[in-house]
C-alpha cells in the first residue's frame, strides 16, 4: 500500500515515517510513503502558498492552486484518482474501524493543512473525506496525518511481527486489551499476577479475557455493552463468580 502525504513540512513526516516499525516496513517494501512538499507547486517566484482571508480575520489561509497542482501531480490523466483525505478538526473522528477500512485501499493521500486552514474551494474540488483525530485544534495536519498513516500501516500483513499483535489489542474488538507485564517478576514489591507465571495456557487466556472485560467496563463505560459478551464469556464470568 502507498500513502502520500501532502505537506509544507515533508522532512517532519519523512523523519517519523523512517523510524521503528514503520521505518522497517518501508525498508522491507511492505509499505510505501511519499512525502510531497506543497510549496514545490507554489507557482510564483517567492514560493508563496498562503494569503490573508477574504472578509478579514486572523492568520493566513493556504491557497487552492498549490494544493490542487500538488495532488494532480500524483497521478496521470486517465488513471484512477487516489482517495484524498483532508486532516481537519471539522472531520469525522478517526478510530480503529476507519484504520481497518482505509488499510484495504491500495493508495491513500493525506492532505495536511496549516495556519488557519485551506481555501474551501480546493476542499470541495478534490477532497473525498475529512478526518479529525479528536476534538482539539493542532497547528498543522502533520501529526494527524502521521497518526492516521501509522494506524493504517500496522493493519497490513507483514508490518507487525504477527497479526495476533493487533487482533488482541484495544479497539480491535469491543474490548480493551488486558494488562501486560514483563521481567522482573517482582518490581518495587509488586508481583506479577501468579497465573501468568503458571505456564497454564487456558488459565492465562481466561484471566486475560476476564481482565479485558473488566478493564473495558471500568475505563471505558461508554464502550462497554453486555451485548458484546459471548456465551463463552458469560460462562467464564459465572465460573469465577463475577457479576457485571
Ligand atoms: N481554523 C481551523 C478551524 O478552526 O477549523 C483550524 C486550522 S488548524 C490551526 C491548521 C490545520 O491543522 C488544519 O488545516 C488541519 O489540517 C490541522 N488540524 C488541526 N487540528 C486537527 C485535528 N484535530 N484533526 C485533524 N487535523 C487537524
Amino acid at each position: 500500500m502507498r500513502i502520500d502525504i501532502l505537506t509544507l513540512f515533508p522532512e517532519m513526516c519523512e523523519t517519523v515515517m523512517s523510524e521503528s516499525i514503520i521505518g522497517r516496513a518501508r525498508k522491507a517494501e511492505k509499505v510505501q510513503v511519499v512525502c510531497t512538499n506543497i510549496r514545490d507547486f507554489a507557482g510564483n517566484k517567492h514560493n508563496k502558498v498562503d494569503d490573508t482571508p477574504y472578509g478579514g480575520g486572523m492568520g493566513m489561509i493556504m491557497a487552492a492552486s498549490p494544493i490542487y497542482n500538488c495532488y494532480k501531480s500524483l497521478y496521470n490523466e486517465g488513471e484512477p484518482k487516489p482517495h484524498l483525505i483532508y486532516l481537519s478538526p471539522k472531520g469525522k473522528t478517526f478510530n480503529q474501524q476507519k484504520a481497518i477500512e482505509l488499510s484495504k485501499l491500495d493508495r491513500v493521500v493525506l492532505l495536511c493543512g496549516h495556519y488557519e486552514g485551506i481555501d474551501q474551494r480546493v476542499i470541495e474540488e478534490i477532497v473525498d473525506e475529512e478526518i479529525s483525530i479528536g476534538d482539539f485544534v493542532l497547528t498543522g495536519g502533520e501529526l494527524p496525518a502521521l497518526t492516521v498513516a501509522d494506524a493504517i500501516f500496522r493493519m497490513l500483513p507483514g508490518v507487525l511481527s504477527d497479526d495476533i499483535c493487533f487482533e488482541e489489542e484495544s479497539h480491535f474488538s469491543p474490548f480493551l486489551e488486558y494488562p501486560q507485564y514483563t521481567r522482573p517478576a517482582v518490581w518495587m514489591g509488586k508481583e506479577v499476577p501468579e497465573v501468568l507465571l503458571s505456564g497454564n495456557h487456558q488459565k492465562i487466556a481466561d484471566w486475560r479475557r476476564i481482565k479485558s472485560i473488566l478493564e473495558t467496563k471500568e475505563k471505558r463505560p461508554d464502550m462497554f455493552s453486555l451485548d458484546n459478551l459471548s456465551k463463552k464469556d458469560l460462562k467464564l464470568l459465572k465460573k469465577h463468580n463475577i457479576e457485571l
